[in-house]
């Protein structure tokens, strides 16, 4: 595991990092408290530090206080590193934030140990972080996290004046399958449209499941066009593809509402989903099996392709 340790003290820190580096772990070693904290509050941060407590500029107790203020940062475990004995220091140092709490001089014995309790709470961090952003059953992003990322790829082309598209997708007649097939059988076909959906984009774009038998995929500086030529390859991946399942094969398909943003126009998410979700529901009307689309320009006239 990558992982941090900071100390001022020279001796200790080289202790430290030989002791850790002999239990297999990836080191990141910082001399005071404002290295410590450009390190953990980086990108690619490491998820665990041991923080000396008393440092010149930032102290360990202030780095924690800082980075528990981050809510929005992955799980960050502390462990407060201190000569300091005495109760009340204990309670200071895990209310400022810090997970756990070692006094030097220490035994490596304990190190490890401690270390392993933080990496269990870690792993349990990481399993209820996919718990939040992915859906269960098709392994694809839920629908809170690809609005969340189609809200931030709509900011970002808002500032560099880029396209983007949005394909929403619904299942046709979805429900005779369940009724006919039954509830796994349709779970079976959600889980190989969702691949073959998944399939027809590029790496860069993403894909969601939107509700029950909707996904919603986010084409990052895709104009209109090529927008609706994805959405013609997933149309014709996903009816000429059968779905192999444990009834036999299963035919389905999907119709698709486009909507594209030119990046000149401020565009909520809601907007553009609206957007999609009129022209799904002509392409609906029309015969299902199709795409339909439109441009996302409040206040001029719709383009339908
Ligand atoms: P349309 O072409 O108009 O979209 O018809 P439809 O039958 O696909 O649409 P409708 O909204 O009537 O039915 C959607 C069905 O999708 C009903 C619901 O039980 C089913 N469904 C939603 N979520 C799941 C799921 O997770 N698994 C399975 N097997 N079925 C689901
Ligand atoms: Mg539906
Ligand atoms: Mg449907």
């Amino acid at each position: 595991m990558k992982l941090l340790i900071a100390d001022d003290d020279d001796v200790n820190l080289t202790l430290l990092e030989l002791l850790l580096q002999d239990l297999g772990h990836d080191v990141v070693v910082a001399r005071d408290g404002a290295e410590a904290w450009e390190v953990m509050e980086s990108e690619n941060a490491p998820a665990l530090a041991i923080l000396d407590w008393v440092m010149p500029g930032l102290d360990g107790t202030e780095i924690c206080r800082r980075l528990r203020q981050q809510a929005k940062r992955p799980y960050q475990y502390l462990i407060m590193l201190s000569a300091k004995e005495e109760m009340e220091d204990l309670v200071e140092g895990i209310g400022s934030g810090a997970d756990d709490y070692l006094r030097k001089p220490f035994d490596a014995r304990e190190l490890g140990a401690r270390l392993a309790a933080g990496e269990r709470v870690l792993a349990l961090q990481d399993e209820l972080r996919a718990r939040a952003m992915f859906d269960q059953l098709t392994g694809l992003f839920n629908r809170a996290t690809i609005l969340e990322r189609l809200q931030r790829e709509i900011e970002h082309s808002m500032r560099k004046g880029d396209p983007a598209s949005i394909i929403l997708i619904d299942l046709d007649n979805f429900k005779y399958i369940n009724d006919t097939h039954g509830h796994p059988v349709g779970d079976e076909v959600l889980r190989q449209a969702s691949k073959t959906l998944t399939a027809c984009v590029r790496t860069y774009d993403e894909v969601g499941r939107y509700g029950g038998e909707e996904f919603l995929a986010v084409l990052p500086g895709c104009d209109a066009s090529s927008a609706l030529h994805v959405a013609e390859r997933m149309r014709e991946s996903l009816s000429t593809l059968p779905s192999s399942t444990c009834a036999g094969l299963i035919h389905v398909s999907a119709s698709f509402g486009v909507a594209t943003m030119d990046g000149s126009h401020c565009v909520g998410t809601d907007v553009l989903v609206a957007e999609a979700d009129a022209a799904l529901y002509r392409a609906k009307r029309a015969g299902r099996n199709r795409v339909e689309g439109s441009i996302a320009r409040p206040g001029e006239p719709e383009l339908t392709g």
